[in-house]
């Protein structure tokens, strides 16, 4: 295993300030310097969105990495475009990792997100977690979201890095920061298995596997008629159990989680999804093993 050609990719949405931010002051503190031997490419995903602080102008270019999408010039609308030029930049030279930068306003902390079963991703989220505790991984396989057509696909090897909570359109110290450490340490490891050295992690983790997306309670008009439920605001990652509240609707109503098994609540009432409609998504506890040449998902045991 040898990356050479590293893109790390921000404001791919063009609210989330943090990114763009840091791909500046990487720029002019010389980075690449800093990092001998790695070929990175520092990119802006979506100027455009980013001049008028929107998530994007046409399309969620988010979504616009599917490999028809890329091949179909007559596509309209500015991300179409856009899509093919970082595709482009990534095919030449090939592009072995990317790291994707973005923040939420759900309270998420850092969160790597990982959208194939890349044994090396793993191992790599799993020293990750070693040097930052307190991340959470979320593992979004192709199959349970058919058509996520995410940057990071272009890219066999990389995550999509995730922090909140913070509003959109403004940056903050401490999660400027969290970003920066974090992209310092994923490098750190690249250095490491480049040069033929094993880091030292953990054989088994602690991953969160989506599974589907809850939509707010709507009106007979479509009209989203309730909001999250109080108990439930910045809970991500944590257990939801049959019974606990999740909505409160306009009539006064409380909504239960129904679901027999405990699943853990992320991206819970996050600010760019309610245009989908979107409350938040549900994940289950997965125990994931690495030690052999490929990530074994289990089961988790412990029922909390
Ligand atoms: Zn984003």
């Amino acid at each position: 295993m040898n990356i050479k050609n590293i893109a790390i990719v921000g404001g791919t949405h063009g609210n989330e300030y943090t990114g763009v931010y840091l791909i500046r002051k990487l720029r002019i503190n010389q980075f690449q310097e800093k990092w001998n031997g790695l070929n990175i490419d520092l990119l802006i995903g979506n100027p455009k969105a980013y001049e008028k602080c929107v998530r994007f102008i046409d399309h969620d270019l988010n979504r616009s990495f599917g490999k028809k999408d890329l091949t179909d010039f007559e596509l309209p609308g500015y991300e179409a475009n856009r899509a093919k030029v970082i595709s482009q930049k990534i095919d030449s030279p090939k592009t072995d990792f990317i790291i994707d930068l973005h923040t939420t306003s759900a309270n998420m902390g850092v969160s790597i997100i990982l959208v194939n079963d890349n044994i090396y991703n793993f191992k790599m989220a799993s020293y990750i977690k070693s040097k930052i505790p307190n991340c959470h991984i979320y593992y979004i396989p192709t199959e349970s979201y058919a058509e996520h057509h995410f940057l990071n696909t272009l890219s066999p090897y990389g995550f999509a890095l995730e922090v909140g909570p913070i509003p959109n359109g403004i940056v903050r110290h401490d999660i400027f920061n969290q970003t920066s450490n974090t992209i310092n340490v994923a490098l750190e490891f690249i250095n490491m298995t480049n040069s033929g050295e094993n880091p030292e992690i953990n054989g088994a983790i602690e991953v969160f596997k989506h599974r589907k997306v809850v939509e707010f309670p709507k009106d007979k008009e479509g009209n989203i008629n309730a909001i999250i439920h109080e108990n439930l605001q910045d809970k991500d990652y944590q257990p939801l159990k049959k019974g606990d509240p999740i909505f409160s609707t306009l009539e006064g109503e409380i909504v239960t989680f129904e679901e027999d098994e405990i699943l853990y609540p992320v991206f819970i009432n996050a600010a760019a999804y309610y245009y989908k409609n979107i409350a938040f998504s549900l994940t289950e506890k997965v125990s994931v093993d690495i030690k052999e040449n490929l990530a074994k998902i289990m089961k988790w045991n412990n029922k909390s």
